[in-house]
């Protein structure tokens, strides 16, 4: 068990030997070595694989597990994800890219996302990939591509729907949107896109994202799913994929606690029986991102530094909120919090002291933990942001500073 500082949940993720964190059945020390430099991310297969596990054992079989690529794009971790799991969700043609070398068919792939430019879409549709229409426009442009490709064009509607996921650390639908056409607008699409020569499936309706409460996931299941019947009365032909979303949260802060899946899990099972005679050629699925990679991994920079300013002691470390943006709370946090931190050469310690971990830029923002009791740490220690396997390094300004961008290993 970690000790994190107070206030953190336990993550038994990555157990301890002699003192030392260890991820994929090596020591962290062994690992700073073998990659050759700090800082980088490290991720862990059996974690990821127990995940995937679990979400099979407590969601009905029925519904289809899609990855959300964005959330890490690493290939290596995209094609072991995609030997597991029923779809890759892909909002970029990177991101298309990478979905493609990790041998995942194209009619499982789906390609979501505002303002997608005609190359890329010109690309998905001859892949044969899915396309959730974000617009009247973006239909009207994928119509006109298609009498060049000659493939054509499997859609579904990305609905805005007029609820939103309650509680979720990002808001993704209900209210005025840029993602998705509002539900209120669906049929009127929907009877123009009976014109055109679309292969209509059906629908993607994603609320929001990084919930930790079980009920508020399942009322925005159930009232997805209601919309979803509703609009289908208008649809073209019977809906064939319905994309529930995602927003199945990890805790990072204090007092967060991990999400209870099996509540989840009975409320899809009616889910399911309903949509057997409402949508009964419906295909149910949803799109996870961090629930499946976040906890895997981890950030790893070295002490460099340590210094003590009118009090305050400062760990200087070889890291910095361009390589990890999120753990210095400038993704999309709106009050800074500490992610769990640990010194993971030091996991034994009974010595402790309460330091401020900060990067190598030059700027107060680049704090990657505010005042956390810690084990005492010295210049050459490794210093370990857990929870960091989703939204790290890609979602990071890397060149910020012009330093090299950090490695990252799959162990
Ligand atoms: C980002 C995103 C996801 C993944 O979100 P997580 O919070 O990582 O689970 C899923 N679907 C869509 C449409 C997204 O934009």
């Amino acid at each position: 068990m970690n000790k994190l500082t107070p206030g953190h949940c336990d993550l038994d993720y990555f157990p301890t030997v002699d003192g030392c964190l260890q991820i994929g059945g090596t020591s962290l020390q062994q690992l700073a070595e073998r990659m050759g430099n700090t800082p980088f991310y490290a991720y862990d297969r059996k974690i990821i694989e127990k995940r995937i596990l679990s979400l099979r054992e407590k969601l009905p079989s029925a519904i289809k597990l899609h990855y959300a690529v964005k959330a890490n794009p690493m290939p290596e971790l995209v094609h072991f994800l995609a030997q597991q799991i029923d779809g890759l969700d892909i909002a970029s043609q990177g991101e298309l890219r990478v979905a493609l070398e990790a041998s995942m068919p194209s009619q499982h792939i789906s390609f979501t996302g505002p303002g997608k430019g005609m190359d890329e879409l010109k690309m998905a549709i001859e892949a044969g990939v899915t396309l959730n229409l974000e617009s009247e426009t973006e239909m009207l442009r994928v119509a006109k591509l298609a009498e060049t490709t000659g493939v054509k064009p499997r859609v579904t509607v990305r609905i805005n729907p007029d609820f939103e996921l309650k509680s979720s650390g990002l808001r993704m639908g209900g209210g005025p949107k840029q993602f998705g056409i509002d539900a209120e607008l669906v049929p009127g699409l929907l009877q123009k896109l009976a014109d055109l020569d679309l292969d209509f499936l059906g629908f993607h309706i994603f609320s929001g994202s990084q919930s930790l409460r079980a009920e508020a996931i399942i009322e925005a299941q159930n009232e997805t799913l209601e919309l979803a019947i509703r609009l289908a009365e208008f649809a073209p032909s019977p809906v064939q994929l319905l994309n529930l979303g995602g927003g199945f949260g990890i805790p990072y802060f204090p007092g967060d606690l991990p999400l209870g899946l099996s509540p989840i899990g009975e409320n899809l099972e009616r889910l399911c029986e309903k949509a057997k005679t409402t949508l009964p050629e419906a295909t149910l699925s949803l799109e996870l991102g961090r629930y499946l990679v976040g906890e895997a991994g981890i950030y790893v920079c070295r002490v460099i530094d340590k210094k003590i300013s009118r009090g305050q002691v400062f760990l200087i470390t070889d890291g910095g909120l361009h390589q990890h943006l999120a753990a210095s709370g400038n993704f999309g946090q709106v009050i800074r919090k500490n992610y769990p931190v640990v010194i993971g050469n030091k996991m034994a310690s009974k010595e402790k002291e309460v330091v401020s971990i900060v990067g190598r830029l030059c700027t107060p923002l680049d704090l990657l933990a505010d005042k956390m009791e810690l084990a005492k740490a010295e210049v050459g220690d490794l210093v370990v942001i857990l929870q960091s396997g989703a939204y790290g390094l890609t979602a990071s300004p890397t060149a910020f500073l012009s330093h090299p961008t950090p490695k990252e290993i799959l162990v």
